[in-house]
């Protein structure tokens, strides 16, 4: 069944005019869904019994199943099936004053990072109605309002530009949420970069790194064989020129493979005079095959204290949501295994 998400309001509007009734029904509908984050028609109690019924017939509003819900750790971590019998995640980090959720773009992921459960297979795009109807149902589930959104989830979302930036129009202007509270995680897709720039430079850019080593690199991110660091370096420069906004660098220290103190110089050097940030992870083990990458705290604590001594702006990133799986594409990995 189709989702009235994909319908524009003044097709909404026609539709609900066609269907007998006045035209500032599709109003009271959409604030029904929009502002309270109701996800059944017949919930809708403003709205008449028959124009309900009718939508009911017509339309779902979430175009997914919840098929698993997994909670602690600070995160609510959700899996969705879709019609077409594929899964994908989205992950709520709570917090009493303010909740981020972290959207998933695509099913599974082109891009195949080594070390991530999500690249180990890819399915299709999310299309816009999927992002933005992630966004309701975990309203809905927590039972109240999100204002930030991280494009953090499964997928590279720089490879899905049509359908994310459709949700992020949405997000910005049907729901309000302030475009400073809205990121984009990329693993380096140049031209998505400066693209993002240009569309929404509010819009907060975060850099997936794993390396600042570029043959390194090109083992842990295939796609950087395309898209060579130097490539993406230039056109976080770019972004960086139109937008200047400070750019969030996220590097996921495993170790033995990019936990030096070699390794954090080269970090260093790459980003001399760029306005960045940079956010230290924790390696999230994808499967008990790659606990042992787990980085020392010694080491890390080691690699950020060189990063310090340049006077440059560190954090060791909250993984928020280790016990349930929530690094990217770990729960779903897990029921695709078993289903
Ligand atoms: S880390 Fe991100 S870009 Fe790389 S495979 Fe996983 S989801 Fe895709």
């Amino acid at each position: 069944m189709r989702s009235i998400l994909e319908l524009t309001p003044k097709e909404i509007e026609g539709f609900i005019a066609k269907s007998g009734y006045e035209p500032y029904r599709s109003r009271q509908v959409l604030e029904w869904i929009y502002d309270k984050a109701i996800i059944d028609f017949n919930q809708m109690s403003s709205v008449p019994r028959g124009l309900r019924e009718e939508l009911s017939r017509t339309f779902c509003i979430i175009p997914f199943q919840l098929i698993d819900k997994l909670e602690g750790d600070g995160a609510i971590k959700l899996l969705f099936v879709t019609p077409d019998n594929l899964s994908f995640e989205s992950v709520i980090i709570t917090h009493p004053e303010r909740s981020t959720l972290c959207v998933s773009t695509q099913i599974g992921c082109p891009v195949g990072c080594r070390f991530c459960a999500t690249g180990e297979t890819f399915n299709r795009n999310l299309r816009s109605e999927e992002i933005v109807a992630e966004y309701i149902f975990a309203q809905n589930i927590i039972g109240r309002r999100i204002s930030g959104i991280v494009f953090m989830g499964m997928g590279e979302p720089l490879l899905n530009e049509e359908e994310v930036y459709k949700a992020i129009s949405k997000f910005i202007d049907d729901f309000r949420i302030s475009p400073r509270h809205i990121t984009i995680s990329t693993s380096g897709i140049p031209k998505g970069i400066v693209n993002l720039a240009k569309n929404f430079p509010k819009v907060k850019l975060a850099f997936s790194l794993w390396s600042a080593d570029p043959e390194v690199r090109k083992e842990l991110v295939p796609t950087s064989k395309i898209y060579p660091l130097e490539e993406v370096i230039r056109s976080i420069g770019e972004y960086v020129e139109i937008t200047h906004n400070r750019v969030s660098i996220e590097y996921t220290v495993i170790k033995g493979v990019n936990d030096s103190i070699e390794d954090a110089y080269k970090l260093i050097d790459l980003f001399k005079g760029f306005p960045v940030f940079f956010n230290i992870i924790l390696y999230n083990p994808k499967d008990t095959k790659t606990e042992e990458l787990v980085p020392e705290m010694k080491d890390v604590m080691r690699f950020m204290s060189v990063i310090k001594r340049f006077k440059r702006e560190v954090h060791l990133r909250d993984s928020k949501g280790v016990k349930i799986s929530a690094a990217c594409g770990q729960l779903r990995g897990i029921y695709e295994r078993t289903k």
